[in-house]
């Protein structure tokens, strides 16, 4: 698919309005199969169920990256007490949770970070936490009931990145510190 000039900076302008709408039209369109009906019931959640991470798994997913990563902050590398689970892929970005796509960080990392692509070095270390952990991601998102598929969240994270030079982003580095992405950041995920 190629997509004319303009596409893409209205689709990244736009994208919490296409998002929302996208949601939206989504959720009627299982609400209407009235075959889903016994299966739903009256509940109003359904938006919840399909598009956020359940309060219960994110416990489980923290504990586990806990465990993983020795309590340390994925981002700055200090100890966590409150820890956040982010994801490394911004969620407005691509709204589903593959588990190798968690990481725990401090709740003011995430804040700052807030839905901006991570620059070079987090993106190096989170394609090595993704190897080196993978049994045990597995196994954590086994016990979260989240998927795991470290192709697609490499994929994704080549998608976001590839975007974000084609659109000139900056990419989070620390608190205030943001880099350009440039064509070098895609050879890493070749
Ligand atoms: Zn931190």
């Amino acid at each position: 698919m190629v997509l004319l000039p303009g596409v893409t900076y209205c689709l990244r302008r736009f994208q919490p309005l296409v998002q929302q709408l996208a949601r939206h039209h989504w959720v009627s369109h299982v609400k209407r199969n009235r075959l889903n009906l016994p299966l739903l019931g009256e509940a109003d959640d359904l938006e919840s169920f399909l598009f956020e991470t359940p309060r219960q798994a994110l416990v489980l997913i923290g504990a586990g990256l806990r465990r993983l990563t020795d309590s340390r902050c994925f981002y700055c590398g200090l100890a966590v007490q409150d820890a956040d689970v982010d994801h490394f892929v911004p969620f407005s970005m691509y709204p589903r949770n593959l588990m190798h796509n968690f990481v725990l960080t401090h709740p003011s990392c995430n804040r700052s970070k807030s839905d901006t692509l991570a620059a070079r070095p987090h993106l190096d270390r989170w394609l090595e936490h993704m190897t080196r952990h993978d049994d045990a991601l597995r196994e954590i998102g086994e016990a979260a009931g989240r998927i795991s598929d470290p192709a697609s969240s490499r994929a994704v994270a080549r998608w976001g990145y590839a975007n974000a030079v084609t659109s000139g982003a900056q990419a989070w580095l620390r608190a205030g510190r943001y880099e350009p992405v440039d064509v070098n950041y895609l050879g890493c995920m070749a």
